[in-house]
């Protein structure tokens, strides 16, 4: 199909080289058999399933952007940038991303201690189990074991009772700074992407800092159709982006089919009135020429 009759991009989700359960071919299949016409694998903080994902796309006839979501500190809350189109093996990316992902391992032993604490022993060991990749152990691997290990029903009852601010196994921790994420990407060759933002506790006042501050260092684009967001949130940041002359993203996010309300390709398109931020990548879809 011409591209720019493209509605379904799928541009957010994860693996199991993150905190996903399905290996990016598998994901590559899911997307392709959901109807995505474009699709990026966006792990935290990680680019390692980068070329397995666009390999798998390439060999289904899936048209492919390369991504990651960094995990970033701003007004001390954490907020996630996506990078689209990066050049996955850029030095400043890698590098940044690597330095991102260092403190997990520690910040997970602080939260096993923590967990100890309420009667929950061992869950760092526990959770390492889950985590494909040990440089990526994340809360939701924390969430998985407490569910496996009947402490709780639901990864969403782990979040609430044990892993969000004030609770047990919750530990402050330092991201990457919102300039040097950006940064990385665009010197990548990508385009950042605020995620999801009507996920963060912002004041208005916060908010418009956010995405002020996020323009200066050269961001460019919002989720507007995120899995993350209500019909409320979908209205909302559409004016922003129109407001803020900022392109559109559109993704699922995507991590399991056991655990994930929004599978990969089902959400509403994006306002036909937005422009969508794959207009201003088109030259580095994969498999380039096959359009
Ligand atoms: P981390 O990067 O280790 O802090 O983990 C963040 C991840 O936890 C997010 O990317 C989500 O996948 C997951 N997560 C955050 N909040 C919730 C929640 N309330 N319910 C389920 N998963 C959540
Ligand atoms: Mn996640
Ligand atoms: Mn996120
Ligand atoms: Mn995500």
């Amino acid at each position: 199909m011409n591209p720019s009759a493209w509605t379904n991009a799928d541009l957010h989700c994860h693996s199991c080289v993150s905190d996903g359960t399905l290996e990016p071919e598998a994901l590559a299949e899911r997307a392709k058999a959901n109807g995505v016409e474009l699709w990026a694998l966006t792990d935290h903080d990680e680019i390692g399933g980068q070329h397995r994902a666009r390999q798998a796309a390439q060999a289904i006839g899936l048209p492919y952007l390369t991504g990651a979501e960094i995990s970033v500190t701003f007004a001390g809350v954490t907020v996630h940038i996506v990078g689209l189109g990066i050049d996955p093996d850029h030095p400043a990316l890698v590098q940044g991303l690597a330095a991102t992902r260092d403190g997990r391992i520690l910040r997970a032993q602080e939260m096993s201690a923590g967990l100890a604490q309420v009667g929950i022993p061992d869950a760092f060991e526990g959770a390492l189990n889950y985590a494909g990749n040990p440089e990526l152990i994340s809360r939701t691997h924390f969430a998985r074991y407490l569910v496996e290990t009947g402490y709780c029903a639901s990864t969403h009852e782990v979040f609430r009772k044990y892993l969000v601010e004030g609770k047990p196994g919750f530990i402050e921790h330092r991201w990457a700074k919102l300039g040097d994420a950006v940064n990385w990407i665009t010197q990548a060759g990508g385009i950042a992407v605020i995620a999801h933002p009507g996920r963060y506790k912002f004041t208005v006042n916060e908010e418009f800092a956010l995405f002020t501050e996020f323009k200066a260092h050269g961001g460019l684009g919002v989720e507007v159709v995120t899995g993350s967001h209500t019909s409320a949130d979908f209205a909302k940041y559409a004016d922003m982006a129109i407001e803020l002359d900022l392109l559109a993203s559109r993704g699922s996010d995507f991590h399991s089919p056991e655990e994930s309300r929004t599978d990969l390709g089902t959400l509403p398109a994006l306002p036909a009135r937005l422009t969508p931020v794959w207009e201003a990548l088109m030259d580095r879809v994969q498999p380039a020429g096959q359009h």
